[in-house]
């Protein structure tokens, strides 16, 4: 068995493992490489787990071509969770509308707006979220565990590519010919916000185009909180 198809069925392992223990259980898909191998994954295998998506209001038309990509592909509609009207009115009368390159405080409040709080309401009522992060994206992943215990939102959390390379990732797609974001082929290893993702260049971290004015040690959007609230786990039986 090659090292790909072993991941792959390991991670089939443990996304049955979520639909059966955790249900209901639900994966955020910011529609980038990882995130297409868990939906094919999910879909292929007709697993109860549903599939959403934050629409930040500030997405690349490319990233949001995705849901288009995803229907006609496997028939399936992406549910959209969008930040508030009126704290998106507040937070660009207040502060400008790209006041998010003005200090870590302003882009984390841009997040938590945008971002942090509608995640709330789509993990509202479930037992257990899953995410395509991966260990090697940064330095703030590096002790990505494939389960955490999210206390912060009071349910437990997977990262099933945890250990997956950004090889893995590519072999997978093309072997099983999924559609993914355009963008991964302009030098967008990772992909978020329209502002505040930029191309990288060849030998750049894969995450150095995100937020690419602060340091790498604030590059989170806190949907995935770490302070004391996570907690790490370093085995998970299938
Ligand atoms: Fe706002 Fe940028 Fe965060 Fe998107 S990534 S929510 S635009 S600060």
């Amino acid at each position: 068995m090659s090292d790909l198809h072993r991941r792959v069925e390991e991670t089939n392992a443990i996304l049955a493992r979520i639909a059966r223990d955790y249900s209901p259980a639900v994966f955020a898909s910011s529609l980038a490489a990882e995130d297409m191998v868990l939906t094919d994954l999910i879909l292929k295998a007709k697993l109860p787990i549903g599939i959403f998506s934050l629409e930040t209001g500030r997405l690349h038309a490319e990233t949001l071509d995705m849901l288009n990509r995803v229907r006609e592909t496997y028939g399936y509609e992406i549910a959209l969770f969008r930040p508030q009207p009126e704290a998106v009115e507040a937070y660009v009368s207040q502060n400008g509308l790209n006041a998010f390159y003005d200090s870590v405080e302003m882009r984390k409040e841009c997040c938590r707006v945008r971002k942090v709080e509608p995640l709330g309401r789509a993990l509202s009522g479930n037992k257990a979220w899953i995410t395509g992060q991966r260990r090697a994206q940064s330095t703030t992943r590096a002790e990505l565990a494939v389960q955490e215990d999210d206390a912060a939102h009071g349910m437990q959390k997977f990262n099933p590519l945890a250990d997956w390379s950004e090889q893995d990732v590519w072999d997978y797609l093309r072997a099983n010919k999924v559609p993914y974001n355009a963008l991964h082929e302009r030098g967008y290893p990772s992909i978020g916000c329209e502002p505040c993702t930029r191309a990288i260049q060849p030998g750049e971290d894969v995450r150095a185009g995100r937020w690419w004015w602060e340091n790498p040690e604030s590059k989170e959007c806190g949907l995935h909180v770490v302070d004391g609230k996570l907690i790490r786990i370093k085995s998970v039986a299938a």
